[in-house]
């Protein structure tokens, strides 16, 4: 198969995601008042509600209609004021009633988006945003300082409710195939959820992993669910088809089920642009089916030939009435939104001097958001000035660092924002170079000390002293006269010589700014 950098030459992907997410925050059921709770002893939080027993009648979950619009104008939706409930056909023993309730053409939420904001190496997967000027927009994206702004349609988030579990035993290492007996377990049939489907709009397996980054920072802001892609209240179907540069019309699409981590939506989604792009160049033809990744094995096998809407028998539910939002209840809900990731990054903009790019990307993760925030706390009067440093050590030191350890949660660690002010301000009074900020956030890691005691100990503070250091430059250019002649004659790439001698000179703790600035002025 061809890379995909080389099948996006000719072609173009066409993505459009469909975001499952559980309202983990919710005390009860959707329809009914049984408990919601992850691990119970299987069969207890059950009622003739979530049983299906005939006669039972469902009553709507305020609460989680409030986390759905919550969800709905935090992405810009429309909140559809007269909406109804739907039975959808269901056949399978993890669900009782034989039907999913959920919603019809008119969702609680409609006509939504989110802004992207896509740079560094993610962007290269997209072509031709280089040609525009910044701020200059072609199609849905908006070329900016360091990539692109890509705009992405939301559809429509609706109502679900999740089935139950089925538990195979006898054989088959828990498939049904080979199985001898299966086992149901209720307790997680009715459990609200969203689910969130996006316009065809995004191009590269990278904008599709970034809108899940971006849409799961969002809900987890909102309080609305735990969001663990690992423990699936967060998965994700993405759709993939691929059409010829420069033309217009959609190719037949398919799609991969269930995904369950970002890096697996953007290698599925990656693998199946290459194969599509064999198939089709080999004269071939796509068929419109459901496909699993295979992340192990590192490709999509077939699941299923995908249903037309007609097999479901969508109808209005019987059981429940139209269902009506107030201006009021509405404006209710409004008032309760968080500030969100993009409102608070231009907060970061506004009111501490921080560049855009920094600001977006501080607030990608929850760890950069709960230390850079708290050490802004901590740095007082001097927080606008301290920003920009502060913002670094998020970005590159914490990040680095945290990613080299899976699953650290930074908060636990012996580097406190408070000890991360100290840090910074050692470097801003030139004490320390910022090469040795780095040793120092080890080693503050390592020791659990403070940024000061450990310059102390290891003898590192930075000779800032400038009688000293003019000695030792002064020193340097006598002992070099050769050199001296050959910069003033134009070499001017000598000046690393001279900043390298006066720096083993002072055993590398010469403030390397004041050297250079002493060095320019005897010099020139
Ligand atoms: P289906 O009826 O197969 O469920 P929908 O029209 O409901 O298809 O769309 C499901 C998802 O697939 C949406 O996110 C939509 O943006 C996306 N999608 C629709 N058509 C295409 C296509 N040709 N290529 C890629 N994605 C598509
Ligand atoms: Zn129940
Ligand atoms: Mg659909």
């Amino acid at each position: 198969m061809k890379k995909m950098e080389e099948v996006l030459q000719d072609w173009e992907a066409v993505i459009g995601l469909e975001v499952h997410c559980e309202l983990t925050k919710l005390e009860t059921k959707m329809f009914c008042g049984c408990k919601l709770e992850f691990g119970a002893e299987p069969n207890t939080h059950t009622c003739p509600v979530c049983l299906g027993m005939p006669g039972a009648l469902p009553v709507p979950n305020r609460a989680a209609i409030e986390n759905i619009v919550l969800a709905g104008l935090a992405t810009n939706c429309d909140i559809e004021k007269h909406t109804m409930f739907y039975r959808k056909g269901y056949m399978y023993p993890d669900m009782a009633k034989n039907f999913q309730t959920t919603q019809g053409p008119k969702a609680f939420c409609m006509r939504g988006w989110l802004d992207l904001a896509v740079d560094g190496r993610g962007a290269e997967e997209r072509l031709f945003w280089k040609d525009l000027g910044e701020g200059e927009t072609s199609e849905n994206i908006t070329r900016t300082d360091a990539g692109y702004i890509a705009h992405v349609g939301i559809t429509r988030i609706h109502m679900e409710e999740d089935a139950g579990k089925m538990i195979h035993v006898g054989g088959g290492e828990g498939r049904i195939a080979g199985a001898t007996h299966s086992l149901v377990d209720y307790n997680r049939a009715g459990t609200p959820l969203i689910e969130l489907v996006t316009e065809p709009d995004l191009r590269t397996p990278e904008e599709a992993r970034l809108f899940m980054q971006k849409l799961r920072q969002i809900f987890l802001t909102l309080g609305i669910s735990d969001c663990s892609m690992e423990e699936g209240s967060l998965r994700a179907d993405g759709n993939v088809s691929l059409r010829r540069r420069g033309t217009c019309e959609f190719g037949t699409k398919t799609e991969l089920k269930n995904i369950n981590s970002f890096k697996n939506l953007h290698d599925g989604l990656a693998y199946e642009i290459c194969r599509q792009a064999e198939v089709l160049e080999e004269g071939g033809q796509i068929y419109q089916e459901t496909r699993h990744w295979d992340p192990s094995k590192k490709r999509t096998i077939v699941m299923r030939v995908k249903e037309t809407a007609d097999d479901y028998r969508m109808f209005p539910d019987p059981d429940l009435a139209p269902y009506d939002l107030s201006d009021e209840f509405i404006e209710r809900v409004r008032a309760k939104l968080p500030e969100l990731p993009d409102q608070r990054a231009q907060r970061y903009v506004d009111e501490l001097g921080l560049s855009a790019y920094d600001a977006r990307h501080l607030v990608d993760h929850r760890f950069t958001i709960d230390f850079f925030e708290a050490a802004v706390a901590a740095a007082g009067d001097r927080a606008r000035e301290l920003a920009k440093p502060l913002a670094n050590l998020a970005l590159n030191d914490i990040t680095a660092y945290v990613n080299a350890g899976e699953g650290i949660d930074f908060a636990t660690t012996a580097f406190t924002p408070e000890r991360g002010v100290q840090l910074v301000e050692l470097v801003a009074a030139d004490e320390i170079s910022s090469k040795q900020a780095k040793e120092v956030f080890a080693a503050v890691l390592e020791e659990d000390k403070d940024p000061q005691a450990i310059v102390e100990e290891r003898g590192m503070k930075q000779v800032s002293d400038t009688g000293a250091i003019e000695a030792v430059v002064t020193q340097v250019l006598a002992d070099n006269p050769d050199k001296v002649e050959q910069y003033k004659g134009g070499k001017t790439g000598l000046i690393g010589f001279f900043v390298g001698q006066c720096m083993k000179a002072m055993a590398g703790q010469g403030n390397p700014k004041l050297i250079n600035e002493l060095l320019a002025k005897k010099l020139g």
